[in-house]
């Protein structure tokens, strides 16, 4: 127990004195559960869970009943083999794209818990435009996590900056924003076509095959071919649907 908490603790770069000030439990506390002295309870777990933007039951996940991975989303039962193995499957996908996109809140919980919090500061008119903005930049990242998340982690999905141009673009999502706060994020991502309703960013069917580039009869070096390749992605998401 006292070993997943480190595991959340260490994911938002906080030591235990951080915890500590923030929920004002004794730091004595934090050093007896390390010990295995004494566990804290419940109301002191409840506001630890909450400054580290997790859920108290993923304290103390009971072996043989079902578990979340806080990290992937992934519920499965951590006895069975056959789930064992899947989930090391999703969650390396979900590895392999935070690696590429940044920080990805595959939890459900957790994304809400984010997302709620987030949203009230961005609509909350008496704080300044920059807090507003940067909550709401967390409000589409628990978006971009949720469509990323729904493609099974795909590395083909579109970057975070792209998603968030895609959603400024998206009639049912810029015009709720204040308008201030959509003028600035606007100035800093652009707008791009892509994602016409909803909050889903949908991987196009085909893709077509590689092309074979050439430069005065010279290769491009891969670091080129992947940018050829993202571009023909952003086109494809910029055709208009049927
Ligand atoms: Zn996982």
């Amino acid at each position: 127990m006292y070993e997943l908490y480190c595991k959340f603790r260490d994911k938002k770069g906080y030591k235990d004195s951080d915890v500590s000030k923030m929920t004002g439990i004794p730091a004595s506390t934090f050093s007896d559960w390390k010990s295995g002295r004494s566990k804290p309870n419940t109301e002191k777990l409840s506001k630890i869970a909450d400054v580290l933007d997790t859920m108290i039951e993923y304290f103390d996940a009971p072996k043989g009943m079902l578990t979340t991975c806080p990290d992937c989303g992934l519920t499965y039962v951590s006895t069975e083999k056959k789930d064992i193995n899947k989930h090391e499957k999703l969650h390396s996908a979900w590895q392999d794209a935070e690696k590429k996109f940044g920080t990805i809140y595959g939890n459900y919980p957790i994304r809400e818990k984010i997302k709620a919090r987030n949203r009230n500061i961005s609509d909350n008119k008496s704080r300044s435009l920059e807090e507003k903005c940067n909550a709401e930049l967390e409000v589409l990242r628990c978006l971009f996590s949720r469509s990323i998340e729904a493609t099974g982690y795909d590395l083909k999905h579109v970057t975070y900056e792209e998603y968030v141009a895609m959603m400024l673009a998206n009639p049912t999502y810029g015009p709720c924003l204040d308008t201030d706060v959509f003028e600035k994020l606007k100035s800093k991502f652009g707008t791009l076509p892509g994602i016409d309703s909803g909050t889903y960013y949908h991987i196009p069917d085909e893709c077509p095959q590689p092309i074979a580039a050439h430069r005065d009869g010279e290769d491009f070096t891969p670091e080129e071919l992947q940018k050829i390749e993202e571009y023909k992605r952003l086109l494809i998401a910029a055709r208009p649907k049927e």
